[in-house]
C-alpha cells in the first residue's frame, strides 16, 4: 500500500526526527516515524515505521476520523512506549495496559493483526483492533472510547468533563454484558471483557459525576439508567456504596435508592436474541439493540464528525 509522503503525512520531518534522536530522547516523535496517510473515505491512516528494526513492531490504525488524528497519535505513543519498555507486541495477541493518562485507574486492552499490505513499507505490520476482533474490523471503537474516557478524567472543569465523556460514548455506547457479570478490578488475572466493560462505565458514570456537579441531577439519572441497562451486577454494588458513601441526599441518590435495577434490565436492553452473544465474539457483536454499536461504524461516527 503506497501512500504520498508529505509534511501533511509525516508527523514529523526527517531533520526534526534526527534533532529529537539526539537532544529529545524521551520525547515519543523521536522513537519512530509517524505517518497519517488519507483513506479514500475520508479517514486516516495513522501507522508507525521503525520499532520493528529494533525487534519490535510496526503498528497500525485504520479508519480514523480526522478529528480522532491526536487521539491516534497519543495511542501510538503509548504502544511505542510500551514496546521500548520491553513489552513484546506479537501478532493475534492480546494487549492491556494503561496508555492514555497517568491518573487512569483501568487498563486498556486491544487485538493485533498482521495487516494484509505487500509492499517492502508496510509489510508486516500489526493492526490494533478492539479486543478479539478480526483484521477486518478496522477502526477500534472501544479503545478509543477508553482513551477519550481516560482524558475526561483529567479535564479541569466539569464542563469539559461532560464533553469528553458524551463523546467517548457517541464513538462507543458499550455492550450489554451479561447480566451476572461484573466489572472487575484490573489485574494480572483479571477477565478482559470485565476491563473494556469497566471503561465504559466509567464513561457513564463520569458524564453523571459531571452533570450532577453542574446541578443537573435530572440529566444524570437519564444517563445512569443506560449504565445500568448494559452492566446490573455492576449497578448493584455501586448503588449499594453509593448510599452508605454519606453522600447528602439529592435527586441523584434518591434515584438510585428507588431504582429498581430488574425493571431498567428488562426495559432498555435488547430483546433475548438480539443481544450481543456471550465473550469473546466478535463477529456476533454490532447487531441490532438498544445503544449497540451501528451497523456501519464509519457512517455514524463520519455523519457527527
Ligand atoms: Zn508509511
Amino acid at each position: 500500500m503506497q501512500h504520498p509522503l508529505n509534511g501533511g503525512v509525516r508527523l514529523v520531518s526527517p531533520m526534526a526526527r534526527l534533532f529529537y534522536s539526539v537532544f529529545g530522547r524521551t520525547n515519543p516523535r523521536g522513537w519512530a516515524d509517524y505517518h497519517c496517510a488519507p483513506e479514500r473515505r475520508g479517514t486516516l491512516w495513522v501507522h508507525c515505521h521503525g520499532p520493528a528494526k529494533r525487534g519490535g513492531a510496526n503498528l497500525e490504525f485504520v479508519g480514523v476520523p480526522k478529528e480522532l488524528r491526536a487521539a491516534a497519535l497519543q495511542l501510538m505513543f503509548a504502544l511505542v512506549a510500551q514496546m521500548r519498555g520491553g513489552r513484546k507486541l506479537r501478532a493475534d495477541e492480546d494487549f492491556a495496559a494503561p496508555l492514555s493518562s497517568r491518573q487512569q485507574s483501568f487498563m486498556q486492552i486491544g487485538t493485533l493483526r498482521v495487516a494484509a499490505w505487500s509492499d517492502r513499507h508496510h509489510k508486516g505490520m500489526l493492526r490494533v483492533v478492539d479486543y478479539g476482533e478480526p483484521l477486518q474490523s478496522g477502526f477500534p471503537f472501544r479503545l478509543f472510547g477508553s482513551h477519550i474516557v481516560a482524558r475526561a478524567m483529567c479535564a479541569d472543569t466539569p464542563e469539559r468533563k461532560a464533553a469528553l465523556c458524551r463523546r467517548s460514548l457517541e464513538i462507543f455506547a458499550g455492550d450489554f454484558t451479561d447480566p451476572g457479570d461484573g466489572i472487575g478490578a484490573d489485574g494480572g488475572d483479571a477477565d478482559l471483557t470485565e476491563l473494556q466493560n469497566k471503561c465504559n462505565i466509567l464513561a457513564y458514570t463520569g458524564l453523571a459525576d459531571a452533570l450532577c456537579e453542574q446541578n443537573r441531577h435530572n440529566d444524570a439519572c437519564g444517563i445512569i439508567v443506560d449504565a445500568i441497562a448494559r452492566c446490573p451486577a455492576w449497578a448493584r454494588g455501586y448503588r449499594d456504596r453509593l448510599l452508605t458513601s454519606g453522600e447528602p441526599e439529592n435527586q441523584y441518590t434518591r434515584f438510585w435508592r428507588d431504582a429498581d435495577i430488574a425493571d431498567i434490565v428488562l426495559r432498555r436492553r435488547p430483546a433475548e436474541g438480539a443481544a450481543p452473544a456471550a465473550r469473546p465474539a466478535p463477529a456476533a457483536r454490532g447487531g441490532a439493540g438498544f445503544g449497540n454499536r451501528p451497523k456501519d461504524p464509519y457512517d455514524e461516527l463520519l455523519r457527527r464528525g
